[in-house]
């Protein structure tokens, strides 16, 4: 792929070395190091040369005196206060004087004669060069020398230390580099998100080549919003449009935007952009942006000025760049309904993009990716995985492929097979089983009993969708569940399959209140959920007779767009008749459940054993069952 032509002068890497903290600093450690170790070298080895000098043999000044007198010395040389002599015989001998005197002075005072000293070369040079001081420092050099060059290795370091306690106000982007390859992340290794995908290529593409934008004046946007549920794939997308762009890539999570300290998150952000404008063409990938971007004003937590000046700067500099300057932000979020409105305006995070839980297809295409290096078994059919996944997201089937791989390593085998995957399909589902937890003898029969109510509904039900597994081995926060999955994958639910769910649901608490006449804590779940659901039928989708087409709650939660949470839409008397029209529901489901209960009381008993037998029914010997029973199982062949 042909990378963006980049000016030398301002090509990333330069100017990121000393701006990340941390980034550069080591580097310059290790380079302080080496060369404090080469000054340390260089002295020592000066000072050798130097002392080596005297390690010709000396002479003492009164022995020299009488080597004169003797007529011994041919040749005198005097430098300050040393003295070399050179004997008749060539050999040179070294002796000291005092500074103060003289030569001449010294040797008479041992009595040499002028006539004897006239015999000898005597030649005095007062050396004052830079040996000369090196020679008489040197003592006091060497470990003066020694102090400062560790002094300096120490302040380089402190130094180090203390920038990074004067960078809070840094921005602490990650900056992954165009030439990375290592990190790099291209749309190849991202399954599906069609949609999203194409939206992103219009940006790539710009990024490439924005000179084919400009000349036709076009506008490219400058920032795009990812929305969608958690694990969806969204931080990886925005990963993948660096890759394929080759640009630097800025990534930062909004909660490290303001973190501790006030005034932080505003300073982050201008340096942010200040890097990027340096380094542009570029990326900002602002992931989580809920954390700072939540609506203004709310009140909620008492509010967060630190977080509200964040945003604003957000907003500044989103104002402030010219869509010349060839940067991009891409944001995520998985809450996008608390988003300040600000955000959303013409001109910042215009382009929104949503990003869906993958469907059957595209999690095969998932599962591919991440069963790359891993060796598998014959039996391996991930089409089936695949359909067994239904509400799974991108993360949910990544940590399925590893806790399979888990599972196989951990029984000693070298590849990993079908039934490996199967298993971690309930693992990453529900969390672990708990075979620690021991249910009593009293327990585990109502809890059988508990199941089978909910298995029995289920089938019966028209609407409800089919088991595929009954259990009552606790796993996460349920002491047994029943695990039904959908034929086919749904978009949208109707309200006879809603009326069904809750049915099937109640059918838990019906069989617990009429056949042991007493109700336990274990149906609380159920109860929830299926009146949570009422509730939704009644005010969000117009499912209720009474009221009739009315949405009187927002889809996306309590904080729509900036209204407060107590803010209803609806009066008193609404408000009475929501109430009267969910119990209204509810009591029918449940009349509709003690039926089908009682009706069914031989299939009940015989799931319940077989249930307090074996802890765990799977679909084949369920279906057996139940024709055995007279009841047609629910398959995608019977359907239709
Ligand atoms: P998000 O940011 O939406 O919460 P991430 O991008 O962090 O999700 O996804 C987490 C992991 O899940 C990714 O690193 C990747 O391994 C996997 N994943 C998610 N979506 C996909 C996808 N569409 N294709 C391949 N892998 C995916
Ligand atoms: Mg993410
Ligand atoms: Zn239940």
């Amino acid at each position: 792929m042909p990378k963006p032509k980049q000016n030398k002068k301002d090509s990333p890497k330069k100017v990121f070395l000393d701006k990340i903290p941390g980034r550069g600093m080591k580097n310059s450690f290790f380079g302080n190091f080496v060369i404090g170790v080469l000054v340390l070298f260089f002295v020592v080895s000066i000072y050798s040369l130097i002392s080596s000098n005297k390690s010709k043999e000396e002479i003492s000044i009164s022995d020299l005196a009488l080597s004169v007198k003797a007529g011994q010395i041919k040749e005198i040389r005097v430098t300050n206060s040393s003295i070399d002599a050179t004997f008749q015989d060539g050999i040179i001998k070294t002796s000291k004087k005092e500074d103060s005197a003289s030569f001449t002075d010294t040797l008479a005072a041992y009595g040499v004669t002028a006539d004897q000293l006239d015999k000898v070369k005597v030649s005095v040079n007062q050396e004052t060069g830079f040996l000369y001081w090196l020679i008489n420092l040197s003592p006091i050099l060497f470990p003066v020398l020694f102090i400062a060059v560790f002094i300096w290795i120490m302040s380089r370091q402190i130094k180090g230390a203390g920038m990074q306690a004067f960078s809070f106000g840094q921005s602490r982007a990650r900056l992954t580099e165009p030439d990375d390859t290592k990190q790099r992340v291209t749309f190849k290794d991202v399954a599906g998100c069609k949609e999203a995908k194409e939206e992103l290529s219009e940006i790539v593409d710009f990024l490439k080549n924005p000179k084919k934008f400009f000349e036709i004046g076009a506008r490219i946007p400058k920032g795009i919003l990812l929305m969608g549920a958690p694990g969806t794939g969204k931080t990886l997308l925005a990963r993948a449009v660096a890759g394929e762009a080759g640009v630097a890539f800025f990534s930062i999570s909004g909660s490290e935007f303001v973190e501790m300290f006030v005034g932080v998150g505003a300073s982050r952000v201008r340096d942010l952009f200040q890097m990027a404008k340096k380094t542009a063409p570029a990326i900002i990938f602002m992931d989580e942006i809920d954390a700072v971007g939540r609506v203004r004003g709310g009140g909620l937590g008492g509010g967060n000025d630190e977080r509200e000046q964040t945003l604003n700067q957000i907003l500044v500099e989103m104002d402030g760049f010219e869509p010349t300057e060839k940067v991009i932000i891409i944001a995520a979020t998985n809450r996008p309904d608390v988003l300040d409105p600000a955000l959303l305006r013409p001109g910042r995070f215009d382009r929104r993009v949503t990003i869906d839980l993958p469907d059957r297809n595209d999690r095969e295409e998932i599962l591919k990716i991440h069963s790359k290096e891993k060796p598998f078994a014959e039996d391996v059919n991930l089409i089936v995985i695949a359909e067994r996944t239904p509400g799974f997201s991108g993360a949910d089937l990544y940590s399925l492929m590893n806790e399979a791989a888990i599972l196989a390593a951990r029984e000693n085998r070298k590849k990993v097979s079908q039934f490996d995957l199967i298993r971690s399909i309930e693992k990453v589902m529900m969390g672990p089983e708990r075979k620690s937890h021991i249910l009593s003898r009293k327990e585990k029969e109502m809890t059988a009993y508990h199941e089978a109510g909910h298995a029995v509904a289920a089938s019966v039900l028209p609407y409800a969708d089919p088991v595929h597994k009954i259990s009552i081995i606790s796993r996460g926060r349920a002491l047994g569940y029943v695990f039904k999955l959908p034929i086919e994958e749904k978009k949208l639910q109707s309200k006879k399959e809603f009326l069904d769910d809750i049915t099937v649901a109640l059918a838990g608490y019906v069989v617990e209140k009429n056949i042991y006449g007493d109700i336990t804590t274990g149906p609380s779940n159920d109860l929830q959920v299926s009146t949570a659901l009422a509730r939704d039928m009644v005010t969000k989708y117009g499912m209720s007779e009474n009221l009739g087409p009315v949405a009187l709650e927002g889809v996306g939660g309590k904080t729509l767009f900036g209204r407060g949470i107590n803010e209803k839409e609806y009066s008193e008397q609404v408000g009475a008749l929501i109430d009267k029209e969910v119990s209204k529901i509810m009591k029918d489901a449940l009349d509709k459940a003690e039926i089908i209960i009682k009706e069914h009381r031989p299939l009940l008993d015989i799931i319940a054993k077989r249930l307090i037998d074996k802890e765990t029914i799977e679909r084949d010997e369920f279906e057996s069952i139940l024709v055995a029973n007279g009841i047609q199982p629910k398959r995608k062949e019977n359907l239709s």
